[in-house]
């Protein structure tokens, strides 16, 4: 007799992972997306959004999405470039999307790199309302910009498409005001950082159904899910979700087939 449950069991894998949010296109990867995406599948990662970040990774990601049904595209500008728009990029990103039914990504506001903070907010607005006109779901990058990120938002939300906030981590008050908007917050490897209790406190406080979970590979410092606490910066990716998954099932005190089904669920607004 197996004492373990029958979804633990090596191999037999009843539960599916969604990896909501990364870059399988970056350079770190250059060459490995089929090798990268097989491994996630072993271990259950059924389903891979993947962002662009410029308009110069736009094609890699349709095609990436083109020849691998679990990988699921949204192209965007994001905010470190929205700085290096050429004249013309709506239009041609109004085309894209048209063409290629993908979602809206990775978009937002950043103090990390501001070269220009108004460019920035005029690309985050013009592609949030692009994403509304087409009724496309949207990824949204914040850092330390909340307050222009939350009077951004209102504008647009809430609506019938999905918002995520990818790399969630804020006080419980921006939790609150972004809820409130209908967004879905997806925590990242982070979570599992002895530095960041209160990031757990607040994904414990997270309503269940509106949970999301990312590698954000190659980025994000995800060493502890693998047993390095060094502390060093390390590369994730996308196989590491699962290992997210367990994590994030034991701090929700849930089981964890439960707690998986529940998280696929809350993604489907942006998967199809
Ligand atoms: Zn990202």
């Amino acid at each position: 007799m197996c004492l373990l449950k029958k979804s633990e069991r090596e191999g037999n894998f009843r539960m599916k992972f969604l990896d909501a949010h990364l870059h399988l296109q970056d350079k770190r990867f250059q060459g490995m997306a089929q090798e990268l995406i097989a491994a996630a599948g072993t271990a259950g990662v059924a389903r891979q959004i993947c962002c662009a970040t410029s308009e110069k990774d736009w094609g890699q990601v349709v095609e990436l999405a083109a020849r691998h049904s679990e990988v699921l595209p949204m192209l965007g500008v994001h905010p470190w470039w929205a700085h290096k728009v050429q004249p013309g990029w709506r239009e041609r990103y109004l085309e894209m999307l048209t063409m290629t039914g993908a979602g809206v990504g990775e978009i937002g506001l950043c103090s990390l790199v501001e070269p220009d903070p108004s460019a920035q907010e005029k690309v985050f607005a013009a592609q949030l309302a692009v994403a509304a006109e087409l009724n496309r779901p949207v990824a949204v990058h914040c850092v330390r910009r909340w307050g222009r990120m939350l009077e951004v938002l209102a504008d647009f939300y809430p609506q019938e498409a999905g918002l995520m906030i990818h790399a969630f981590g804020a006080s419980p008050e921006i939790m609150d005001r972004l809820l409130a908007l209908g967004a879905m917050l997806s925590f990242s490897g982070r979570l599992a950082d002895p530095r960041n209790e209160k990031m757990r406190r607040l994904f414990q406080e997270a309503p269940l159904e509106r949970i999301l979970l990312e590698s954000d590979a190659p980025d994000m410092y995800c060493g502890p899910l693998v047993g390095d606490t060094s502390g060093k910066k390390s590369n994730s990716e996308p196989v590491m979700t699962a290992k997210l998954y367990r994590f994030a099932a034991d701090l929700k005190n849930m089981d964890l087939e439960r707690f998986a089904a529940q998280v696929w669920e809350n993604g489907q607004i942006f998967t199809h």
